[in-house]
């Protein structure tokens, strides 16, 4: 599952969008963060929010291991 990830305090998220969508949109990781699309030099992410990979471990399409 690829999509839209924001790098938010280092760590990229994960979303239910699959593009970025327009600035300022107001939008919530996986893990529930509020976060809002914003233009602009990313920031460079040092890791994966461990919690928005354990959700979309979980929830794609509801496959089990
Ligand atoms: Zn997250």
């Amino acid at each position: 599952m690829t999509g839209y990830r924001p790098v938010i305090g280092g760590l990229r998220h994960r979303t239910r969008l699959d593009e970025r969508p327009p600035d300022r949109t107001s939008l919530k990781t996986l893990c529930e963060m509020r976060w809002q699309a914003h233009r602009g030099p990313r920031s460079p992410a040092v890791g994966d929010c461990e919690a928005c990979e354990e959700i979309a471990e979980t929830t794609v399409d509801g496959s089990a291991r």
